[in-house]
């Protein structure tokens, strides 16, 4: 069969949720992706800012298939040593105190609601608490996550929402404020907003954020599931700023591949929120998911995966501020290590097209906006790759504009 075959089969069978690239990967090495028919592209999406450790290590590989022919999964109702082993790594890296492993990052999100939810109940008897979150923001498709998601156009569809949410802007602390009422229990937002468009928090609003928690004995809950695990050159993005959450929700580059999440709290919230048969999953945290998170971590360090960021990712901004410079439709540069966005005067449908078509991988982030969520082992020489495809596909559409 053909690749359109394949397509077309697909198309037939699926449910039609995507408008997929006319593209079927077959197999991945390091930063490249192969297509059915052979065809090599320079991978510049990762999954979506899942598969950090590039593809094919073989390491990582290896580790998953020794787990397979140990145990792949048993439940949550007894202990393994990956999940024992994954809790205690995940601890040391995000400086949370408890962890509850999910499949996904919606999923997260979900047991993050629950556990505010449970906190305030606990202090007062009562159930109508409230959550700010902030408009542009992302958290996931489930009718949970979509009630803190601040964008009309997923949600319109199918509410009722979850109740008592609450929406602010992101880094204006004011609008915060005056979403605060007797009933706030907890303020979630992203520490980077990527799915909105790759807008950063500032630290003088983390910091306020924290302060007006700690005043009012609010959650700080922080959606670091894609700018988490090393992305933007720290483990995780709060740990930039020093400013402490006290619930964090973490997945995407957690297994590299494997379905898995976690949401994380201090051992105060840990303490007096979620307690015995509060909160549960059949999958979440399995040997299989584990052991790909302990590899994961280990070959971090060993990788040294933050320094490359810091160094690389500094480069990738350099090389994309270039373009800013050199284009009229290119008007701004946003983003921290490797989790960057450049923002075009027009939607970028067509430049992501035409870039898959000459062998580059890049994703949107909103219609106006190219998304770079690479691989985190990624090279100098990439970034140049990347852009001398990048600057080809923006002068043909400027060309063919005048
Ligand atoms: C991807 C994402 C989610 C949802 O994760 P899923 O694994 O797709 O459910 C939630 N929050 C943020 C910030 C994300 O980027």
């Amino acid at each position: 069969m053909t690749m359109q075959a394949y397509i077309d089969e697909a198309e037939k069978n699926l449910l039609h949720t995507y408008n997929r690239y006319q593209v079927v990967f077959e197999k991945g090495d390091g930063v490249y992706l192969y297509d059915m028919e052979g065809t090599k592209y320079l991978d510049f999406v990762s999954g979506i800012a899942v598969f950090a450790l590039g593809y094919h290590n073989q390491e990582y590989n290896d580790a998953l298939k020794e787990q397979i022919d140990k145990i792949i999964h048993t439940s949550n109702y007894y202990y393994n040593l990956p999940a024992i082993e994954a809790a205690k790594k995940l601890k040391e890296i995000s400086g949370m105190d408890r962890v509850f492993f999910t499949n996904s990052g919606a999923e997260a999100i979900e047991g993050a609601i629950k556990t505010a939810r449970k906190y305030a109940y606990l202090k007062d008897g009562t159930t109508d608490h409230e959550i700010i979150a902030m408009h542009h923001s992302f958290h996931g498709r489930t009718m949970g996550a979509l009630s803190v998601t601040g964008n009309p156009h997923y949600r319109e569809a199918f509410e009722p929402m979850i109740g008592n949410i609450r929406f602010a802007n992101l880094n204006d602390y004011e609008s915060v404020l005056s979403q605060v009422t007797d009933k706030t229990c907890a303020i979630l937002f992203e520490t980077v907003q990527g799915e909105g468009g790759i807008y950063p928090a500032t630290e003088e609003f983390m910091r306020k954020v924290r302060a007006l928690c700690d005043e009012r004995d609010i959650l700080l809950m922080l959606d670091e599931i894609q700018c988490g695990m090393g992305r933007t050159g720290t483990m995780y993005a709060w740990q930039r700023f020093g400013v402490k959450p006290d619930v964090m929700t973490t997945a995407k580059a957690l297994g590299c591949g494997v379905p898995v999440g976690a949401f994380l709290m201090t051992e105060r919230v840990g303490a007096n929120s979620l307690a015995a048969g509060d909160h549960g999953t059949t999958y979440g945290g399995n040997p299989l998911a584990c052991a790909a998170v302990c590899k994961v971590i280990e070959l971090f360090e060993k990788e040294n995966v933050l320094a490359n960021v810091e160094r690389v990712g500094a480069y990738l901004a350099g090389r994309l501020e270039e373009l800013v410079a050199e284009f009229d439709c290119v008007t701004e540069r946003r983003g921290v290590g490797l989790l960057q966005g450049l923002v075009f005067d027009r939607p970028v449908g067509d430049i992501i097209k035409r870039a898959m078509d000459k062998g580059l991988v890049l994703i949107n982030a909103g219609t106006d906006i190219i998304r770079f969520v690479p691989p985190l082992i990624i090279t100098e020489k990439h970034v140049d790759d990347m852009t001398a495809v990048l600057r080809a596909c923006i002068r043909e559409i400027e060309g063919e504009q005048k």
